[in-house]
Parts: structure tokens; C-alpha cells; sequence
């Protein structure tokens, strides 16, 4: 559905406005139309550093076709990198969600150097400038700025590592706009507008859209999942953020008591290279559980696997240490599953705690544990948790809002670059 052709990612779902009518109605939609009509032809670049594995690819994918859809001709390229330039960013990622690490100067003249390299590849003639995350963010240095330049800062930047703040910021600086997904990641000192935009889910993607029960079974049975115990059902990426290993913890607690399955499902990024020693760590932990075919550690990229694995859930478990925003958890509400979570970054903005879900603190393993055994002891308390869930993301989450929200923005600086 994606492919790079050279360092532009084509993303033709074939999926377009229209079929979103029947699941948000037609207000939402003509609210879309309107705001869209005075952006035709207008030229949008969107530049990160993966097109897959992750949230951010993830809503990308879908916001591109749909931008071209209602008129924005719309491009979405990929910064290349060595292995030690992710490493250096997957470290900025750390620090920037609260980690103490230092960086040498070697380290961020690599990150300096691949940005300028990479903008020898790009030409930049386009209305608006969209990056996104830290990895392209000194782009902006390496060009004559003919244009608005907004950066979509898509991490939990509510406490971070300060020397490494103080370096970003000085880029961040350039821009014209930055966006966050919480009140809680404004940053003091930036004289540009910090605007909160929530993220979103696409309903029509494969890893959202209905599948019928023999399909969910096809794909459980494709890849050994079998579905004689309930099923509690973390899907993250193996980083430490994501906590898997306490997901052990709860599940070897719950287990004390119910008898049932966890399925830990987290493909590995090209930009992200310390996945495979988390998964060594959760593998260790969970030694006897996978003997015994009691714990799944699945490492597939496969959205129609993960759709399924949600849906085939009694319990979705999302227990971050920090979270940006947890895409992953809409996703599981979306499914009309019961969600429970860690009480951190944009979680609770997704869960009423006893109402669309449960809400913990991500230490409390006891409490994590203790709510999944009432769900799996009391099935109409996640059937009612699971509907209201799913009712709170088709009015706040679903990706025709974050197009709404893309069409203000775009307004908005349009205009503000025309006026100055
Ligand atoms: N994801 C996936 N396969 C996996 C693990 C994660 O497709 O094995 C997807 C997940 O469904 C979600 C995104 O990656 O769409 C993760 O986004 P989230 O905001 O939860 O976390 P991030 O990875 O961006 O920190």
C-alpha cells in the first residue's frame, strides 16, 4: 500500500473523502469541504524518518491521500540515515521523554551532517513544510525558507532531558509553528504558536477496518494464535517506554487466578534499533509462559494481525512508563475492546477512567492486574467499558478530525505567510 520510490513514499490507498460519510455523517464531512476549497493546488511536503512501524508513519499514510483527495497536492518524503544516525535519534527520542544521556559532539555533527546530506537529495518548492519528530527537524537550516515551516513534534515532551532541549530548541526557533498532542508538552520560551493537535486513527485502514470472524480466525491460525483461553493483547513496539516486561509481571499475577493468553505483538523499525534487546529482556521474563504456549511474542508488521488481535481480545493492555500520545490504544477502544492503561501522556485523553476504559499508574502492577481479572471475571463490564470507547474515538480520533485540523493549520499559516 506504501513504496518508496526514490525518497518520496506513495501512499494511493485509494480511499478517499467520501467513503468516511457513513461513519462520521455529513456535517463532518462538509465542514471538510468547506475548509479545503480555499486550499486547492496549494503544495504540501510531509518529511519524516520511517514509513513504517510506529504511530506517526501510521497516521502519515493515511493523512497524505486524503490531503490529495480534497485538493492539496500533497508529498510525503523519508530522511535517510546510517544506523548510527537512528541510534543517535532513538537516543533523542529517550531523552526527550525524561532520560539523563549526553551526547558528544561527534554525535551531533552526525546528526547535523545527515540532514544537510539528505537535503542535497530534496528540493523544496512546496506552500507548506510539515516535519515530523526530531530526526529531519535541522532540515530547516539547509534551505532558503520561501515558505511556512511547521514541526510536528510527535513525543511526550513534558519533562525533557534540559542540555538536549536547549540544543532541539534552537531549531524548533526557526519554525513558524510547533505542534503537540498535549497541553502537558508546551515548552516556555518559544515565540512561536504551540498548538495542540490530537492524533488519529484511519477507520477504513486494514488494521481498523471490520473483518469478519473468519478472517480474524484465518489470521490467529496464520500465525499460532490459538483462541481456547481469553486473550489480553499488548500491541507495541519492544521498547523499554512500552514496558513488555511488566506486562509479564501482570499477566504472571492475573494468571495466578485466570487462566489465559497474552499476546505481546511489536514489529521491529529500521529506525529503531534497540527492539531486538527489549525483546531478548521479555523473553527472558516470560521463559516459562512461552514454554508452556501461554505467552505469544509476535515480531510481524502485519495491520490485518494486529485489527485481528484486537478484536480477538477479552483485554487490550497498554502499560507505557511515558506515552506521546498511544495510537494503539485508540485502536483498541476503535475495536469496542476494553482498554486498560498506564495514566500517562495522552492516555487519559482517550480514557475516562471507569467509563471508556481503566486508567493505573504504570507501576502498579497489582492494580493492572487486579482490573483485567475483573474484566475477565465480569464480561458485561468490558462489553459496556468496550462501547463507550468506541463511541468517544468515532467523535474525537478518527482521522477526518486530524484532516479538519490539518485544513485550519493550513489556513491559518497561509494566511499569516501572505499577510507578513
Ligand atoms: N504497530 C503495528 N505493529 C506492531 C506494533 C505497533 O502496526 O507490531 C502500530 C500500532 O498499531 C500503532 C502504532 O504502530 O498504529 C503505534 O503507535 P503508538 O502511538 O501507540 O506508539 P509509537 O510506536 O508511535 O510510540
Amino acid at each position: 500500500m506504501a513504496y518508496m520510490n526514490g525518497i518520496t513514499c506513495i501512499c494511493d490507498n485509494g480511499r478517499t473523502l467520501e467513503d468516511h460519510r457513513p461513519i462520521v455523517g455529513d456535517d463532518v464531512i462538509s465542514g471538510i469541504y468547506r475548509k479545503a476549497a480555499s486550499l486547492r493546488g496549494k503544495r504540501v511536503l510531509h518529511v519524516n524518518s520511517t514509513y513504517q512501524s510506529g504511530g506517526v508513519a501510521e497516521m502519515i499514510i493515511s493523512l497524505v491521500p486524503l490531503m490529495n483527495d480534497v485538493g492539496i497536492d500533497t508529498q510525503w518524503n523519508i530522511l535517510s540515515g546510517d544506523a548510527d544516525f537512528f541510534t543517535i535519534t532513538k537516543n533523542f527520542h529517550n531523552a526527550l521523554q525524561g532520560q539523563a544521556i549526553a551526547f558528544s559532539n561527534e554525535e551531533m555533527g552526525l546528526y547535523l551532517r545527515t540532514n544537510e546530506s539528505f537535503s542535497g537529495q530534496m528540493a523544496i518548492d512546496h506552500d507548506l513544510v510539515v516535519i515530523h519528530d526530531p530526526q529531519p527537524l535541522p532540515l530547516i537550516r539547509f534551505y532558503r525558507k520561501t515558505q511556512p515551516w511547521v514541526w510536528r513534534c510527535h513525543v511526550d515532551l513534558s519533562n525533557p532531558d534540559p542540555a538536549l532541549w536547549e540544543f532541539l530548541k534552537g531549531f524548533v526557533l526557526d519554525y513558524d509553528r510547533m505542534v503537540i498532542s498535549h497541553e502537558g508538552y508546551r515548552r516556555r520560551g518559544m515565540s512561536m504558536e504551540q498548538w495542540i493537535c490530537r492524533p488519529a486513527i484511519d477507520p477504513l485502514s486494514d488494521k481498523n477496518r471490520d473483518l469478519a470472524p473468519e478472517e480474524i480466525a484465518g489470521l490467529l491460525a496464520n500465525y499460532g494464535v490459538p483462541t481456547d483461553k481469553p486473550l489480553i493483547t499488548q500491541i507495541s513496539r519492544f521498547d523499554k517506554w512500552k514496558d513488555p516486561v511488566g506486562v509479564v509481571d501482570v499477566f504472571r499475577e492475573v494468571k495466578r487466578h485466570v487462566d489465559c493468553r497474552l499476546v505481546l505483538c511489536g514489529s521491529m523499525a529500521p529506525d529503531d534499533p534497540e527492539g531486538w534487546a527489549i525483546y531478548r529482556q521479555v523473553e527472558d521474563a516470560a521463559r516459562e509462559f512461552i514454554d508452556a504456549g501461554d505467552v505469544i511474542l509476535i515480531t510481524a508488521e502485519d495491520h490485518l494481525l494486529v485489527n485481528a488481535l484486537q478484536r480477538a481480545s477479552a483485554i487490550i493492555l497498554q502499560k507505557s512508563l511515558r506515552e506521546g500520545f498511544g495510537l494503539t490504544v485508540t485502536e483498541g477502544l476503535w475495536k469496542g475492546r476494553p482498554v486498560v492503561a498506564s495514566r500517562v501522556g495522552g492516555i487519559p485523553l482517550q480514557i475516562e477512567d471507569g467509563e471508556t476504559g481503566f486508567l493505573l499508574d504504570p507501576t502498579d502492577t497489582e492494580g493492572f492486574a487486579w482490573r483485567v481479572r475483573q474484566i475477565l471475571e465480569n464480561p458485561d463490564l468490558g462489553e459496556r467499558l468496550g462501547r463507550a470507547g468506541k463511541e468517544y474515538v468515532r467523535q474525537h480520533f478518527l482521522i477526518t478530525r486530524l484532516l479538519s485540523d490539518y485544513l485550519d493549520m493550513l489556513n491559518a499559516e497561509l494566511t499569516d505567510w501572505d499577510n507578513t
